[in-house]
């Protein structure tokens, strides 16, 4: 069945590999958890990565890291890096400590996930894809923030805009993802 939407944004989600970013993006997209088709279709979508990742301007960046393992969590220092150097800088980034529901085998606390988000200016949520927790306020925190960054661009672009005092209040819009590229 198609989907209607009055907003896409296309959207990135990065991170070393194994810390869950199929898993996150399956659950945000069919609410759902299954382990043995998220490989399939992770396989088959990090194929045709770095051609659609080409075609498409980038809107979003999910950086996701592991929880339980600390090495990924260093790593996002460097795909930020690595963001900062092939992305536009108006790309609007979130960090993801993902697999929060297994907290026995903690690598990371929040508070220093907290801390490197800040030290970025990007927000922070803890998740778990498994669990159901905070993925969907992940993405609807994204989505309205590029939203508000593409609002105050149009604000500046037009001499009538609500800066000038005429605020059009509009209906609820539907906002939907388009997943580029998972990496
Ligand atoms: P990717 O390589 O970053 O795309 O990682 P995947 O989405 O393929 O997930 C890697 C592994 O982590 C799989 O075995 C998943 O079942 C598992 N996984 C992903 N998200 C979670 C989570 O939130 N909690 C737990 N416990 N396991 C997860
Ligand atoms: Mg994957």
């Amino acid at each position: 069945m198609a989907k209607t939407y009055d907003y896409l944004f296309k959207l990135l989600l990065i991170g070393d590999s194994g810390v869950g970013k199929t898993c996150v993006l399956f659950r945000f997209s069919e609410d759902a958890f299954n382990s043995t088709f998220i490989s399939t279709i992770g396989t088959l979508q990090d194929r045709s990565v770095f051609e659609q990742s080409q075609q498409h301007t980038i809107e979003g960046i999910m950086l996701v890291y592991d929880i339980t393992n600390e090495k990924s969590f260093e790593n996002i220092k460097n795909w930020i890096r690595n963001i900062e150097e092939h992305a536009s800088a108006d790309v609007e980034k979130m960090v993801l400590g993902n697999k929060c529901d297994i907290n026995d085998k903690r690598q990371v606390s929040k508070e220093r996930g907290e801390k490197l988000a800040l030290e970025y200016g990007i927000k922070f949520m803890e998740t778990s894809a498994k669990a159901n927790i905070n993925v969907e306020n992940a993405f609807l925190t994204l989505a309205r923030d590029i939203k508000s960054k593409m609002d105050t661009k149009l604000e500046g672009d037009s001499p009538q805009g609500s800066s000038h005092g005429v605020k059009i209040s509009e209906p609820q819009k539907k906002i939907s993802f388009f997943p580029c590229a998972l990496l």
